[in-house]
């Protein structure tokens, strides 16, 4: 059975194989008449639901897609929903990672509490869907350090670590990061609703 990944980053796509086996997952590049998707929801749980229902519309296949970012307790959760455009240019890693260090240099480090959400969405061809949520909880480095990962990877060294997230291998990430336990939670409902 085919599932649409609404996306077109090809780290996903194998990440998404590798917890959803038995299923034929390919990316939005198959189906080019699909334009982006505003990611117009102020949660996580809307853009990924929203994204979703739009490919699944678009594609006639089940759809899964996420939404993901990083919260920061001291800005209140942000750059929460806003995370890959926090500087105001749409995924630039660097601007948006250097922002963030700015605003938060004078914090004391013991306040710099911070977990990555992600949310997983499932929408069908008829319209159901479902979405569940997966947390990475820890705290911020103000000096980035490793080179593995993306986005705000280099500063936030995750419960139990000494490592930051960029210092992970992609194996040891996988098995903890936000995105894989929302992608493992998803796959049991996958099945479920697909396969029934
Ligand atoms: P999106 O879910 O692909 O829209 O990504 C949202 C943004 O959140 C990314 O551009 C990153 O800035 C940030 N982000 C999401 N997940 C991670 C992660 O695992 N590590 C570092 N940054 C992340």
């Amino acid at each position: 059975m085919k599932i649409v990944l609404a996306t077109r980053n090809a780290g996903k796509i194998t990440e998404l194989r590798r917890i959803l086996t038995g299923f034929d997952i390919v990316g939005l590049e198959e189906f080019p008449s699909i334009g982006e998707v505003a990611e117009t929801g102020v949660t996580f749980e809307e853009n990924a639901l929203l994204k979703a229902h739009a490919v699944a519309q678009g594609s006639g296949l089940p759809a899964v897609a996420d939404d993901s970012g990083l919260c920061v307790d001291v800005l209140n959760g942000m750059p929460g929903v806003f995370s890959a455009r926090w500087s105001g240019r749409h995924g630039d890693d660097q601007a948006n990672l250097g922002l963030l260090l700015a605003q938060i240099s004078d914090v004391p480090a013991d306040k710099l509490t911070a977990h990555f959400a992600c949310a997983a969405a499932l929408a069908l061809p008829s319209g159901e869907s479902r979405v569940v949520e997966g947390t990475l909880a820890g705290h911020l480095v103000t000096t980035p350090r490793g080179t593995n990962g993306f986005g705000y990877d280099p500063i936030l060294v995750p419960e139990g670590e000494t490592r930051t997230a960029a210092e992970l291998s992609a194996d040891e990430k996988d098995a903890i990061s936000h995105r894989g336990r929302a992608f493992r939670a998803l796959a049991p409902i996958v099945r479920d609703l697909i396969t029934r």
